[in-house]
């Protein structure tokens, strides 16, 4: 598969990816493309209730030093338990991988994309027992620094089983900017969809939201009315479905489960910005289709 390096200079570059942009591979699947060539009107603003603070790592940043790159962190806080949200853009792609984490310095790890060295910074410098790793799709953007993060912190790995059967093969490679990832020695909670979990101040439940891959998942915490999306739902987007396993008519059934959560959930997607069930459906023309 051949096309042009990403470039790194726009915020959303990475993301331009998925969507089939310029220097990426186009959209194979027409009525995605046609969708995405008429860009969704004016979007309502997020609701006020939501706390957003900008974070200050410099111990993380400067994890970055390596590739030149400074990472940028965001972080959120939530629902009575003050559950912390920090997003760090990682890989070619600028996968979002989130740490979660609690008071009592709980934390979860979702989609280890890339860069292990300045994730395990944040949970040294932020002093996080990790309690699991929760992965929500199998592309090598979102698990890439899986096992060598799972070599330096040990913690259960919950991904869905019908992407961990090929998530690991040579077939999840993109030359020159990921190479097969590897696999953890152990991949404990093969999810089927539907698993519901409470660890340490944690409550979180497994949606099965299959289209963008077979085994995509996504994560939501009823509690804090959080939701972390994956590539099935951007702002005002969709993961690509015309990658192997990919299907849009999954992918339409997939979205609606999502559209029947409290409008006020703030998702977390895979990659871009953050948003609501109720901007998207508001806004986004994939939560439109029936
Ligand atoms: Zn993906
Ligand atoms: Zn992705």
């Amino acid at each position: 598969m051949g096309f042009d390096a990403p470039r790194k200079s726009g915020a959303c570059s990475g993301f331009a990816f998925w969507r089939g942009e310029a220097g990426f591979p186009p959209l194979a699947d027409p009525l995605q493309a046609e969708i995405l060539s008429n860009p969704p009107r004016r979007r309502p603003k997020l609701p006020p209730q939501l706390i957003t603070a900008e974070a200050d790592f410099p111990q993380a940043g400067s994890a970055c030093g390596k590739s030149g790159l400074v990472l940028k962190l965001t972080q959120w806080y939530h629902g009575a338990n003050m559950l912390n949200i920090t997003k760090i853009e990682v890989g070619a792609f600028d996968t979002n991988c989130y740490v979660a984490w609690t008071k009592a310095l709980d934390a979860l790890i979702i989609d280890p994309g890339a860069d292990a060295e300045a994730i395990s910074k944040i949970i040294s410098h932020c002093r996080l027992t990790v309690r699991a790793y929760l992965i929500t799709h199998g592309h090598m953007d979102h698990i890439s620094a899986l096992a060598p993060l799972w070599a330096q912190i040990k913690a259960p790995v919950a991904m869905h089983g019908s992407d961990a059967k090929w998530a690991f093969g040579q077939a999840n490679q993109m030359p020159p900017y990921f190479s097969v990832p590897h696999r953890p020695e152990n991949i404990d909670r093969i999810l089927k969809g539907g698993e519901k979990w409470k660890e340490e101040d944690f409550n979180y439940e497994v949606i099965d939201t299959p289209g963008h891959s077979p085994g995509s998942v996504c994560f939501y915490f009823p509690d804090e009315n959080i939701l972390f999306s994956g590539d099935t739902l951007f702002q005002d987007s969709v993961g690509r479905t015309d990658l192997p396993g990919g299907d849009m008519r999954q992918l339409t059934n997939s979205l609606q489960i999502l559209a029947a959560l409290p409008p006020q959930t703030k998702v977390y997607p895979g990659h871009g910005p953050e948003t609501t069930i109720a901007c998207e459906i508001d806004s986004n023309p994939f939560l439109k289709i029936r």
